[in-house]
């Protein structure tokens, strides 16, 4: 007896394996049987003829540590077939803060919580102990993040951390993985943590090994300094012994447009030397903290959130200068603290690292802008419409492979991110002649098209284009064979 069983549908099964048509039986939360299942009696049956039944998506790039704790739905997520998101990347780590948070919040830990009031996880241990009590609807997988240690531990962020510091930030780390982060992610591009020298990273990351764990950058330069960065990047890998992951990997300023034609063969190099993956979003506009250096590296910059002046999220930078009669630098100012879409890359380098074969799909996606970028909504169903139905950048089963088996094999996922007999029952159902992300910039708030059922471990949270209010999420450890 079957508890759901999807029929008449066509299978791609995240291997990158060609399509087949068959049922997919589900028991309990796993994956019992695939293939022609007519006549077998099951408790629901969901007839999905003409649609395609894929693993669920896994964000390997997310920043929904409060998300998942403040809406447990995930709409965001779980609307675009998303599964399982990896949370605490670029640095930012909603745990442990064993002191009061500054006030306010210290940018670009503002773009999770710019109250302060959800940095209240004085370990990392007690923030796991929220989300596995009071469970969301999709999986997910903690990173601590080195400027959230950084912000607990140190006094003077703009410089390099003292030996007392450095052990404190390591203790803390030890604690996290102990209790179940999968790796350490750093953000040192941003102000917090610019001032890390790579031996405060290695020193902080030091047990890493011993705990199996992952190591994720934003990387220090993802402009002109983008080769030594992706240097630094593979050091420091090499240092830990750990698998590092290069962070939505892209080329920043009109003078490094084209660069991608430097740094993948780069990372190819490295791959065959030690451990090496990547993910990226499918925009050629990034999103993060408003600051006057970004914008002024870009032509076009959209205001997503400003605590000073609200009402203006959503419309051009230009327009609000225009409107304010001041230069950018000073509407800028007048804005922070804020975020902000930055245009600020390359089209064919996008395309180029969303082909790149070991290039992972993750949204970036910033949850609690007021205009956010369209890639928190729309990331997943835009690679798979726009991407591989619409430009035939690669075909189906590697676009669902890239954001499946690939990511679920990198982060450690064991029986994740394939449809095979005894893997975990995250599945995602859409039609591959619709989806996509068909909205902008303009109207980022809504639902992906074409993303038609989602089941994570084996019940449906997604059913005919709704939430059904099933949170059957649970917490993803890194398993290392
Ligand atoms: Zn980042």
């Amino acid at each position: 007896m079957f508890d759901l069983i999807f029929k008449h549908g066509t299978v791609i099964d995240g291997t990158g394996a060609p399509r087949r048509d068959a049922d997919v039986g589900i028991v309990g939360r796993y994956i019992e049987a695939i293939g022609d299942l007519s006549g077998e009696p099951a408790r629901q049956i969901v007839d999905v003829a003409g649609l395609i039944v894929a693993p669920g998506f896994i964000d390997s790039h997310a920043h929904d540590d409060r998300m998942l704790l403040s809406s447990p739905d995930m709409t965001p997520k779980l609307s675009q077939g998303v599964t399982t998101v990896v949370v605490g990347n670029c640095g930012i780590s909603l745990a442990p803060m064993p002191r009061t948070v500054p006030q306010p919040v210290t940018p670009p830990l503002d773009l999770l919580d710019r109250s302060g009031d959800w940095f209240r996880y004085s370990s990392f241990d007690r923030y796991l102990d929220a989300l596995c009590r009071r469970p969301p609807a999709v999986n997910f997988a903690a990173l601590v993040g080195h400027t959230t240690l950084r912000v607990a531990a140190m006094e003077d962020l703009g410089a390099a951390a003292s030996d007392t510091e450095i052990a404190h930030m390591r203790t803390l780390a030890v604690q996290a993985l102990k209790a179940g982060a999968i790796g350490i992610s750093t953000g040192l591009a941003y102000t917090t943590a610019m001032s890390a020298t790579i031996d405060e990273v290695v020193r902080v990351c030091e047990d890493l090994r011993a705990y199996d764990g992952i190591y994720c950058t934003h990387m220090r330069d993802e402009s002109d300094g983008i080769m030594e960065a992706l240097a630094e990047t593979f050091e420091i890998g090499r240092r830990l012994d750990v698998p590092v992951v290069i962070s939505h990997h892209k080329l920043s300023g009109a003078r490094n447009f084209g660069r991608s034609h430097e740094t993948l063969p780069y990372i190819e190099r490295a791959m065959r030397m030690q451990p090496v993956c990547l993910d990226c979003y499918p925009y050629h506009a990034g999103s993060t903290v408003l600051e006057v250096w970004r914008t002024r590296r870009c032509d076009r910059v959209i205001v997503t959130w400003s605590t000073p002046h609200p009402e203006l999220a959503g419309q051009d930078l230009d327009d609000i200068a225009a409107i304010l009669g001041v230069g950018r630098d000073e509407a800028t100012q007048r804005l922070m603290p804020g975020g902000a879409i930055y245009f600020s890359m390359d089209e064919q380098d996008v395309e180029r690292i969303l082909t790149f074969p070991c290039t992972m799909i993750g949204s970036d996606g910033l949850p609690h802008d007021n205009q956010p970028h369209p890639r928190l909504w729309g990331a997943f169903p835009r690679v798979l419409g726009h991407y591989a139905r619409g430009r035939g950048l690669f075909s189906l089963e590697v676009a669902v492979h890239k954001m499946t088996g690939l990511s679920a094999a990198k982060f450690g996922f064991s029986g994740r991110g394939v449809i095979e007999p005894g893997a975990c029952a995250d599945i995602t159902v859409f039609d591959a002649r619709t989806v996509d992300a068909g909205f902008g910039y303009g109207e980022p708030i809504r639902p992906a098209c074409g993303i038609a059922h989602v089941a994570v471990n084996g019940v449906l949270a997604w059913a005919d284009g709704m939430t059904t209010g099933a949170h059957s999420g649970q917490q993803l450890r890194r398993c290392v064979t």
